[in-house]
Order: structure tokens, then sequence, then C-alpha cells
């Protein structure tokens, strides 16, 4: 039996990726806004600061692994919510638990989607990986819902790239899945948007393999990255998408 962290535990893909684990037969410690073991806002320090020392606390024989997955999507009224909480609420996380995961030679996946690639907004991305959280925000009020959440995304990708030797230096792995699109409460209300809603069932016509992900789909390829089947695997995006970023990218 391993220990586990998890944030987004509370709905979609966290939730699938929770009763994965256990299933498993690991503990798994959830952290949410609500409904979950540990309840903390992520969009703040304070709440990030408060949600790594109760980690710390519940995970008193150590933690084997960390999975990032709270975010919020492109649909949202108040954008700067994006890179507050898919950035900022999964690295500064990360950081707090480094050294408790190290003791462990623990494996981290952070949740970040197939629409990282996509284009975005350089300045943005940049004020990101330099932990500029103010001015990403503030860069949000010029920016489209898609091309924030898309940023947001790339930058934790770029992030865990950037840091991954580091991490596997103290035996560490750092990796990501890259989600396509995956029916959650977040999905269905982005398809209720009247602006991205036409152009998202587009979007999913186009999947390759002709079916939009399920929430079980990144629960699988989570478990895997954790585990000890990936344990030469590290600073990887694994694309969990239905063959659509080889489609954009060929
Ligand atoms: P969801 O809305 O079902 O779940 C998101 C979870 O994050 C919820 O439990 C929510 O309470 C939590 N959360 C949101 N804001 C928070 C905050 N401030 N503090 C703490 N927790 C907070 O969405 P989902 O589709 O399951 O998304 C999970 C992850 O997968 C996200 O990072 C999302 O960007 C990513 N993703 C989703 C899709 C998709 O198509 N659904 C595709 C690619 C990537």
């Amino acid at each position: 039996m391993k220990t586990y962290a998890l944030t987004g535990g509370a709905s979609g893909i966290g939730a699938a990726i929770k009763q994965q684990l256990l299933n498993e037969g690991h503990k798994v410690i959830s952290v949410d806004i609500k409904d979950a073991d540990i309840e903390a806002d992520l969009s703040s320090s304070e709440g990030r600061s408060a949600a790594i020392a109760a980690i710390v606390t519940a995970a008193n024989d150590g933690l084997d692994g960390f999975v990032a997955c709270a975010g919020v999507g492109s649909h949202i009224e108040n954008l700067g919510l994006i890179p507050r909480v898919n950035f900022f609420g999964a690295v500064e996380l990360v950081e707090g638990l480094r050294e408790l995961l190290s003791a462990s030679k623990g494996a981290v996946v952070l949740i970040s989607s197939n629409s990282a690639p996509m284009e975005t907004d350089a300045d943005y991305v940049d004020s990101l990986l330099a932990g500029d959280e103010d001015k990403a925000v503030e860069r949000t009020a010029a920016m489209a819902g898609q091309a924030a959440y898309s940023g947001s995304k790339q930058a934790l990708t770029r992030w865990m790239r950037r840091n991954n030797a580091g991490y596997a230096a103290q035996g560490v792995r750092l990796n990501a899945i890259g989600p396509g699109y995956t029916r959650t409460a977040m999905s269905a209300a982005v398809e209720q948007d009247p602006v991205y809603g036409p152009a998202i069932k587009e979007f999913v016509a186009t999947i390759p393999l002709q079916r939009p992900g399920q929430p079980e789909d990144m629960a699988q390829a989570v478990s895997f990255l954790l585990g000890d089947a990936a344990s030469f695997i590290s600073g990887s995006m694994l694309f969990v998408d239905g063959g659509h970023d080889a489609l954009f990218r060929p």
C-alpha cells in the first residue's frame, strides 16, 4: 500500500483517479475546495500553504506520490482564477512537498491538457514560468478564456520539463498527462457556453478514436505513471486524447 495525495479529487478526472488508487489498495489524501479530506482554496497562496501543511501532517508515514488535478476551465467568468489554480495551485504544492516526496523517492503526475501545445500568449506563459502571479493574472484581462487556459497548461508542462532534472536528482519523477476532451462537469459547462459550445462539439467530432475521453481513461494513465512500471519515465507528457494531438501536430 502506498500513500498518495491528490488535488481536485471531488469531481471528474480527480474523482476517477482517487477511485482508481483506492481500488488498488492505496491510501489517498484528497485536497479540494469542497468534499475532501483537506479543504483548501488553491487559488490563494494561503490556501496552498494550508494544503501543504495538512498533507505533510496526514502523510506522517511518508508520501509516495502527488497528483495535481484541480483546475478550472476556459468558460469561467473570472479568468484570473485560471493561472491561480491551474498553474500556481499545482507547482506551489509540488514545491512544498518536494522534500517529503524525495524521502520516499516518490512520483508526481501533473494533469496538463492536450491544449498545452496550442497557440497562446507568450508573455503570459513567461510570467507564469517566472512565478509572477500578479502579472499573469493581470495579463488574462486581455486574453480569451481558451488562451488563458491553454497557456496555463503550456506553462505547467514546461515547468515540469525544466525542473525535471533537479527533482530526478532527488529521486522524484515528474511527469504529466495531456488529457484530450473528457466528459466531466468542466467539459459539460464549456459545452453549454454560448461562445465555445458549438466549436467544442465540432472539436469532439474530430477525435481520431471517435469518442470523448472518460475520467477512467485518465485515471489508468496516472496510475501507470505513479507506479513502479514507470520507474524509468521522467519528464514526459503522455497525451491521453484519442489521437487528437497527433492529428493537430503531425
Ligand atoms: P472538474 O470541474 O470536474 O474537476 C475540477 C476539480 O478541481 C473540482 O473538484 C474542483 O472543486 C477543483 N477545484 C477547482 N478550483 C479549485 C480551487 N480553487 N481550490 C481547490 N480545488 C479546486 O474538472 P475535470 O474536467 O475533472 O478537470 C480536472 C483536471 O483535468 C483540470 O486540471 C483540467 O484542466 C484537466 N483537463 C480536463 C479536460 C476535460 O476535457 N475535462 C481536458 C484536459 C485537461
